[in-house]
């Protein structure tokens, strides 16, 4: 029988866009993935649907697993002719065990690939602006665990030395020691001012930083009642620059921002929060169902070459047609001669995944303005126009066009269905007001979300209300709630940048 393949991943410090690319490409191949406590699940978007999922937090407790017991997994997997790849925090040779889990692999004649992680060490110091090196005053770095192996008699740290390390030392499960760690230092000569920092959390929407003298930090550091994982970082760079700390000073650094759209739209908005430092807090509104196998789709899709205009007004409504094209066995192609317009920058970009370029997007992204600005664009008197859309999309675009003597045909080829589910935990966190903002990003996201949330709770936490645009902030308006921003530009991004806006203020 064929072996297997085991790829040793660094999963990176924790935001799941600071995996290598070489990280994210073998993911895609694994047909099993052993991953850590300290690897970010939502890494495992680069895997295979159907990838086999093992976790294996390592630590005391219920659920956890020895070391044996992963390097059993790991052989056993690997043995039976699946490549495997094991993800581990950080990267996979820095505190992280790897050597054992190599020389099991290589006892049971199973070939391996490392793929380097970027390490929490050097991450810390990059989300939190600290240089770990710096011409003046830190020619050199120190990695040093604070929690050797257990039943280890003879302390691998030599203190001594360490004191007069004349550079930066960054300590990894330092946290849990860190009066000890200070007090030895300090002991053995190091300067009790020497700057010290602790970072927690880093790279992440919840990141801390606690920066305090040697002699202070511990104390410090219980005061602000941080969570781990965190690094201690020692030395004159520990100080810090105020003005080179770019992620915590992001206006949306550590807000929460509920999404409340479908799964996968929320997917797609938590990416974007995430990117610009905020907390995503995803709330299904809506599920999508698609109605590409009516009969009228099926129709309409044998006469497409009758119509001058194709019109799409979501990034949705062209995943769905392109999808059942491709049920169909078929392709782009279908489209002909006809012209494509695209209500706005996410739809046309959606076309273009397909290979279609389109021919008009209105520069205000609303149906209205699609309407008003296409009917400049083109004359369309006595034109056939299609119009492929959701099944609960207003009326309004349908009459602009039919008034411009236009013959408007209307096609749902999908619906939007509110999400029926239990939403404790969004209104708690309302109620408690640690959601900072809600948005919406359409008018049945806003129905879908009220049908589940009374609307009082939105007026109890302080919690604000952003919208994409003027239908929304309108729908908003309607079941009484007020609306905080509405979107210049109607998208997410503008959405986003609107919210920045407001918090810059
Ligand atoms: N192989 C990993 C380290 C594993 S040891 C790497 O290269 O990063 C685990 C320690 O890493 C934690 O105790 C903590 O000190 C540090 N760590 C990992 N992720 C971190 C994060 N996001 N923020 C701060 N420290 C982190």
């Amino acid at each position: 029988m064929k072996k297997g393949f085991v790829y040793l991943v660094g999963a990176g410090p924790g935001r799941a866009d600071l995996i290598t690319v070489r990280g994210a490409e073998v993911l895609g191949l694994a047909d099993c993935v052993i991953y850590d406590k300290l690897a970010n699940p939502s890494l495992l978007k680069f895997a295979r649907k159907d990838v086999e999922l093992i976790h294996v937090p390592k630590r005391i407790g219920k659920g956890s697993c020895t070391q044996d017991e992963i390097n059993r997994m790991l052989v056993e997997n690997a043995g039976a002719g699946k490549i495997v790849v094991r993800l581990k925090g950080g990267d996979p040779c820095v505190f992280g065990r790897a050597s054992e889990e190599l020389a099991a692999l290589t006892e049971a004649g199973i070939g391996f690939e490392i793929v380097p992680g970027v390490t929490a060490g050097v991450a810390v110091a990059s989300y939190a602006g600290i240089m770990l090196t710096d011409r003046d005053t830190s020619s050199q770095v120190a990695f040093i665990t604070g929690q050797e192996a257990p039943g280890k008699e003879v302390t691998g740290i030599d203190w001594n030395l360490l004191a007069k390390f004349n550079g930066t030392i960054v300590f990894y499960m330092g946290v849990g020691h860190l009066e000890s760690i200070a007090r030895r230092l300090i002991e053995e000569g190091r300067d009790a001012q020497t700057p010290a920092a602790v970072i927690a959390e880093a790279t992440f929407p919840t990141q801390r930083v606690v920066r305090a003298p040697l002699a202070k930090i511990h104390e410090q550091f219980e005061r602000q009642k941080i969570k781990p994982p965190a690094i201690v970082v020692i030395g004159d760079v520990a100080g810090g620059d105020t003005r080179f700390d770019w992620f915590m000073n992001r206006p949306l650094f550590g807000k929460t921002i509920v999404a409340t759209r479908d799964e996968e739209g929320n997917a797609d908005f938590a990416g974007k929060i995430i990117a610009r430092g905020g907390n995503p807090l995803p709330f299904v509104t809506l599920r999508i169902k698609p109605l590409t196998s009516s009969n009228e789709f099926l129709r309409t899709l044998a006469q497409l070459g009758q119509y001058e205009w194709i019109v799409f007004t979501s990034a949705n409504g062209v995943a769905i047609f392109f999808k059942a094209l491709g049920q169909l066995g078929k392709d782009a192609r279908v489209l002909g001669a006809a012209k494509v317009a695209a209500i706005g920058a996410r739809t046309a970009e959606r076309l273009a995944r397909f290979g279609v370029r389109a021919d008009f997007v209105p520069n205000v992204f609303t149906g209205k303005e699609l309407g008003r600005q296409l009917i400049g664009f083109a004359n369309l008197k006595g034109k056939k126009i299609l119009l492929l859309r959701s099944q609960i999309a207003s009326n309004e675009l349908v009459e602009l066009l039919g008034e411009a003597g236009a013959e408007v045909d209307n096609v749902a080829i999908y619906t939007a269905e509110t999400a029926k589910r239990e939403s404790p935990r969004l209104v708690n966190a309302i109620r408690e007001g640690t959601a900072d903002w809600l948005t919406f990003a359409s008018p049945s996201s806003v129905d879908g979300f009220f049908e589940q949330v009374p609307a009082d709770v939105v007026h109890s936490g302080g919690v604000k209300v952003a919208s994409i645009g003027p239908v929304t902030s309108t729908r908003l308006g309607q079941l009484g709630v007020n609306v905080d921003v509405t979107a210049q530009e109607h998208t997410l991004d503008g959405l986003l940048d609107a919210i920045e806006k407001m918090e810059t203020q």
